[in-house]
């Protein structure tokens, strides 16, 4: 399969702040599922978690600083710009139509994929998009541990053959190995409020943009 027909990967995430840890997840991805991009969607109010630290034009700024250098990586800032909370299935939805039946991979780290249950309309995401789960250090993914009902969503969609995904426009589940790589947004938003470096943890354009707009400090504005 080549040129536009090649899976599109969607990588989606609070990005706050982006970090190498994302970067390595689009770019092995890339290699590993041979994907022709990977489309990076920042979220505007996520559901699951407390609202984010900054506010969502720096984290989508930050992603677009991030990513500028790599042809293959594009930038999406619908759930930005909305200013609803950020549904994933609502993404898809979206893409799919503008996408026709293209292979889509949804991309994510392993300690995601473990709460996918606890996603709005989580079982119709099998049927807009292929997911894809990177290895994360300290999360172990086995399918006898998954929860029951993801287990149960899962059976007969696991492949360990990457190829899978290009015979379908959705639906298989695919693991790739990442270079492990333990950081966080946590760990350096953590960093950044002790007055610590964060040099090497993330691309020097970003560092540079959270300089200049004093975001993380202890006391910084929103
Ligand atoms: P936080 O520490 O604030 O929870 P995070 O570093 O996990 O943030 P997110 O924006 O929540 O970053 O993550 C977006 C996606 O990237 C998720 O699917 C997550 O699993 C994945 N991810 C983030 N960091 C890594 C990493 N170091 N290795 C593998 N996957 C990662």
């Amino acid at each position: 399969m080549s040129g536009p027909d090649r899976p599109l990967g969607l990588l989606g995430g609070t990005f706050d702040p982006v970090h190498y840890g994302h970067l390595r997840l689009a770019e092995e991805a890339r290699e590993a599922l041979d994907l022709a991009g990977v489309r990076w969607i920042p979220a505007g109010l996520p559901p699951h978690r407390p609202a984010p630290r900054v506010a969502a034009a720096h984290r989508l700024e930050m992603v677009r600083q991030a990513v500028a250098a790599n042809p293959a990586f594009t930038v999406d800032d619908a759930e930005t710009a909305s200013g609803e909370t950020s549904y994933t299935v609502t993404t898809l939805d979206r893409l799919r139509a503008e996408q026709g039946s293209r292979p889509l991979v949804l991309l994510m780290g392993a300690d995601a994929f473990l709460g996918l249950a606890t996603w709005r309309r989580w079982r119709d995401l099998f049927a807009l998009a292929h997911i894809g789960v990177a290895t994360r250090p300290g999360v172990e993914l086995s399918l006898e541990e998954l929860p029951a009902e993801l287990a149960a969503a899962c059976a007969g969609r696991l492949d360990g053959n990457p190829d899978a995904l290009k015979t379908a426009p959705a639906g298989r589940v695919v693991q790739f190995a990442m270079t492990p790589l333990a950081i966080s947004a946590s760990l350096v938003r953590a960093r950044l409020a002790a007055g610590l470096s964060v040099r090497y943890l993330l691309p020097d354009p970003v560092r540079e943009y959270i300089d200049l707009h004093h975001l993380y400090r202890a006391t910084d504005g929103r």
